[in-house]
């Protein structure tokens, strides 16, 4: 190792900063954060540092650099735009044995600042050892995505309870299970989803119970997996995904969303296809029940957003009947993520002030919607699962009132390497639907917000994907 990784401890202790502008700034946000009682020596100060020397969180040495003004700092650091001026106040520092950091300069720093990740009370620092900064911000980017917002909290937790843990179990041992048990379970979801309150609760109780019980206990994770592309998940859902003991997803879950899952999970598939439903609803609610209560963590894993069309309200509900614990995990919904994809924005200032989400489901041979409220001006209107009914669909909302010549598109597998934009009108988009031979899932955009598509296509699909968005169909 090149460099010795500590935690200096600068509460209430006088650190010199030595410059005035932005970045200065940075580092005595920095220092400040950690309880320093910060100097900072500079002729003027950028508007931040002004404001915060003006409300007495700093001091304000307006001076340039002399050597006395380091006399009583336990930590130096330099961070002028004059490289001569950080040299010295390097040399001066180093003179005294003070820890002195000058910034963008490894060759004139006693140590160097590490990219944080601050979850406090666990705080994660990333060196590259100065070799590259942008490494280690890179390499702080994905950290950031595998530690939960609160896992500060989680820690402040255990610190409350580390005293009953120890006079409960003697050997040491049998704490490192129960603490482990405790990180990777329902309590510490329970700090992650804000139920602080319930994981005090279910701590204390875990701590008594322990000699007597200690079986496993289930939940479930309804998790929006979004529309495809699995740059789009969510934190919290690749987390959960990482976690699961069981997947239970259905076709609108691709290949390359299944694959974040973790290796040894099971997996089972309760794909819905239009007529021929691999598991009826019912079937789906239960078998959660069935799996939690095995003390399972389940993921129930949906395409888009569970709750946008994604039956999610029905299964917990089932789920809460049965007293098991559950949560929601927000997907980015189809026509969100579509939208973008395809360059369709939907809403605009000239074009649309509403925009309302629909299902295009046929029943007989028609969509039992309200064709007023949709056929309405200056919205965008977004119909999901509407392939098989878009004839009926285009020609409905022009009798309803919208002209033939309303801009509309129909997005195939959006988002994925597959993704397909055909745009025409309500007059002539069915046929070009048909001619384009699209495969599913489809989404329906009608409205002037269309229009701008062929300006604000961005995504550029991989001409040669074959359209398997999934392992089956669903429309
Ligand atoms: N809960 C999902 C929607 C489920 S209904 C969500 O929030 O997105 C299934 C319909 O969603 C499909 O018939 C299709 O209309 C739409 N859909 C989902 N993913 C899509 C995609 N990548 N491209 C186009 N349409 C998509």
């Amino acid at each position: 190792m090149e460099f010795l990784p500590v935690f200096l401890d600068i509460k209430g202790k006088p650190c010199a900063v030595i410059g005035g502008g932005d970045v200065a700034a940075r580092k005595v946000s920095l220092l400040l954060n950690s309880g320093g009682s910060v100097s900072v020596v500079a002729p003027d100060l950028c508007t931040n540092l002004k404001r915060q020397a003006e409300s007495g969180a700093i001091q304000h040495i307006k001076s340039r650099f002399m050597p006395e003004h380091l006399h009583d700092a336990v930590i130096v650091i330099a961070a002028t735009d004059d490289r001569d001026i950080n040299k010295q106040v390097s040399e001066v520092a180093r003179a005294q044995r003070l820890p002195v950091n000058v910034v963008d300069d490894p060759d004139h720093c006693s140590f160097i600042m590490p990219s944080i990740i601050d979850r406090s009370p666990v705080i994660v620092a990333v060196s590259t050892g100065g070799s590259s900064p942008v490494l280690a911000r890179l390499l702080r980017a994905r950290l950031e995505t595998l530690i939960p917002g609160a896992y500060g909290r989680l820690a402040t937790l255990a610190e409350k309870f580390r005293g009953k843990v120890k006079q409960h179990f003697t050997e040491s041992s049998q704490r490192r299970i129960f603490w482990e048990t405790v990180f990777q379970g329902p309590i510490a979801e329970m700090i992650f989803a804000g139920r602080e309150d319930q994981a005090n609760t279910e701590l204390s109780k875990a701590i008594e119970n322990s000699s007597h019980d200690t079986r496993p206990r289930g939940e479930v994770y309804l998790v929006g997996g979004g529309p495809g592309n699995p740059d789009l998940l969510t934190f919290r859902a690749l987390r959960l995904m990482q976690q699961a003991d069981v997947v239970v997803y259905d076709n609108l879950v691709t290949p390359p969303v299944l694959e974040m899952t973790r290796r040894d999970a099971d997996r089972i598939f309760v794909g819905k296809q239009r007529a021929n439903h691999a598991m009826r609803q019912e079937e789906i609610n239960l078998l959660l029940v069935k799996l939690a209560k095995e003390g399972k963590r389940v993921l129930r894993l949906k395409g888009g957003d569970p709750f946008i069309f994604g039956r999610g309200g029905e299964e917990i509900e089932t789920l809460s009947a049965n007293a098991i614990p559950f949560q929601v995990v927000p997907g980015i919904t189809a026509a969100s993520g579509v939208s973008s994809y395809a360059g369709i924005p939907l809403t605009h200032r000239d074009y649309a002030q509403a925009c309302v989400f629909v299902t295009g489901h046929l029943k007989d041979g028609t969509m039992d919607l309200d064709w007023e409220m949709l056929a309405r001006p200056n919205q965008t209107v977004v119909i999901y699962m509407g392939l098989l009914g878009l004839p009926v669909l285009c020609q409905q909302l022009v009798a309803h009132g919208l002209t033939p010549e309303t801009p509309a598109a129909i997005v195939q597998q959006g988002t994925t390497p597959s993704q397909k934009v055909v745009t025409g009108t309500l007059a002539s988009l069915p046929q070009l639907a048909v001619d384009a031979q699209l495969k599913p899932p489809t989404l329906i955009i009608v409205g002037k917000v269309v229009s701008l598509q062929a300006k604000l296509a961005w995504f550029k699909p991989d001409q040669d994907a074959e359209g398997n968005f999934a392992l089956t169909r669903n429309e």
